[in-house]
């Protein structure tokens, strides 16, 4: 990624669609919105100070909603360029609100509230589409349970658990802790305000709330409405108080997961959706389960699955390695359903066919791995370039072209194509490079001989 954003050769154009594709193979004109971030790329020097001033925080899409971000970000640490984004949804100033903090704070003098999308009009040669795919969405499947149970996630949301730079650093903390943890930093600010309010009518009335309080229900003041208002307040201030003391105390209790269960082929290998396999989830979960193992050598896992497909130079040992020393049971079967046990542990009800016999398991976090869906942009980008879709929706190619689309000149690599893991992905690309490069020399030749 690095050596990407070096490159003399290559421009990059990070935050931009594609919004028009004319011509053909050798020239074609593309229309680009480079769209406005409200910070100069070129001024920013990453330091994050406006970040960490931004008083408005929403969900972060990048940790799948784990964690939360500001207005001003950056969408993932390692990004290229090295720059923040306002995001125009939520900031205040660019909704009409006060605010400019992040400009005050700026040294670089960056921000740019007043910046606008830009159209650059390209001229191109070939085009390569690697638009990826989505992770499928598991509520589809109504028996998993997926947003009804909190302690079942996808497995891209449990790498964001895992990771270090991960909402909970490295941690993995149960969705329903975390949730419990997140009431607590509004209860603080709620009772930061209550203590602000009590401490003017203490200053006032020259006694503490608590005194006050006591003889006030005792019948004393009576009618006075001033002093009423005190009473009420420091009674909701008490009722705020106790929540937050009993959900600390519930705090202590908690402990990371430490039982696993990752169920495979969530979408996939299933007739009601896709009915292929998608490649790398099997992998993946033992990859994950091996991890969580390093992190925290209790973590015992159980890998739910049909068959485990370790296809790949030094795959089936890799699985055979997470078994003997990485606390992995593999059970072969399809989990049938999962229900809510007590402390919001996911039960999984399974047949184990090869005891032939159902069961049912309590686990602390239970993990679907998500089939490889095709990308949700996929559509509206295939109308603009003209390009035909499959029956699933990825890339129509052809067994003896796989990175030729069903246009001249305009080539697919990846997880748009079809589902595959990253070294495929990345054999792939350098094949439709090649691809391109024939496309260009083919047209410059052309050019040439046009000229003599
Ligand atoms: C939980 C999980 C764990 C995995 N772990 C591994 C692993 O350990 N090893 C491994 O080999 N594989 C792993 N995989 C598979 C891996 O993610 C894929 O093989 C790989 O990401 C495919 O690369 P890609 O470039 O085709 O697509 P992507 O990685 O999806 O990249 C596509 C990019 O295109 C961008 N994009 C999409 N639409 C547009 C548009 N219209 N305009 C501009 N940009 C656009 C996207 O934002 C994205 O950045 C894992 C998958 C999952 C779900
Ligand atoms: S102006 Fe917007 S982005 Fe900047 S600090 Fe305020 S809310 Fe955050
Ligand atoms: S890789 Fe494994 S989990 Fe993924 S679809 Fe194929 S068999 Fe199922």
């Amino acid at each position: 990624m690095l050596d990407v954003g070096r490159h003399p050769n290559i421009e990059l154009l990070a935050y931009s669609e594609v919004e028009n594709v004319q011509g053909q193979a050798g020239d074609f004109k593309v229309t680009v919105r480079k769209k406005a971030r409200y910070v100069e790329e070129n001024k920013c020097t990453g330091c994050g100070a406006c970040s960490e001033k931004c008083p408005t925080t929403v969900p972060d899409a990048f940790n799948e909603g784990l964690g939360t971000r500001t207005a001003v970000y950056a969408y993932f640490a390692q990004g290229i360029p090295s720059t923040r984004t306002i995001d125009p949804d939520h900031c205040r100033q660019l909704n009409g609100k006060k605010c400019g903090i992040c400009a005050k704070i700026c040294q670089a003098d960056a921000i740019n509230y007043d910046q606008k999308d830009i159209i650059m009009e390209l001229n191109v040669g070939a085009i390569i589409l690697a638009a990826g795919y989505d992770v499928f969405d598991p509520s589809l499947i109504p028996e998993y349970r997926y947003r009804e149970i909190p302690n079942v996630v996808t497995a891209i949301e449990f790498e964001r658990l895992l990771s270090a730079s991960g909402p909970t650093g490295g941690h993995v903390d149960r969705p329903s802790d975390l949730a419990v943890k997140a009431d607590i930093e509004p209860l603080e600010k709620n009772i930061k305000t209550s203590s602000r309010v009590l401490e003017k009518f203490e200053k006032k009335y020259n006694q503490t709330s608590q005194e006050f309080y006591t003889s006030y229900t005792s019948g004393q003041y009576v009618g006075d409405d001033d002093l009423k208002k005190w009473a009420d307040k420091y009674q909701d201030h008490l009722g705020i108080v106790q929540t937050l003391e009993a959900l600390k105390e519930k705090t202590k209790t908690f402990e990371p997961a430490k039982r696993l269960a990752f169920i495979q082929c969530v979408g996939s290998r299933d007739f009601r959706f896709y009915p292929f396999c998608s490649g790398y989830c099997c992998m993946h979960s033992i990859k994950e389960a091996i991890i969580a193992n390093e992190h925290e050598p209790e973590t015992t896992s159980t890998i739910f699955g049909m068959d485990i497909r370790a296809v790949g130079k030094g795959f089936e040992e890799y699985k055979v390695r997470g078994g003997n020393t990485s606390g992995i049971t593999y059970v072969r079967g399809r989990v049938a359903e999962i229900t809510e046990g007590p402390e919001h542990n996911p039960v999984v009800i399974y047949e184990d066919t090869r005891e032939r016999k159902v069961n049912s398991r309590d686990f602390d976090l239970v993990i679907l791995a998500t089939a490889c869906a095709p990308s949700k942009g996929m559509v509206e980008l295939s109308k603009i370039l003209g390009i035909a879709l499959d029956d699933y929706g990825f890339v129509k190619t052809s067994a003896l072209s796989p990175v030729d689309t069903t246009v001249s000149g305009i080539f697919v690599c990846g997880c748009a194509e079809s589902p595959m893991d990253v070294p495929e992905s990345v054999a792939q690309a350098s094949s439709a490079a090649e691809r391109a490069a024939e496309i260009i020399f083919q047209s410059n030749l052309e050019e040439e001989k046009a000229i003599a």
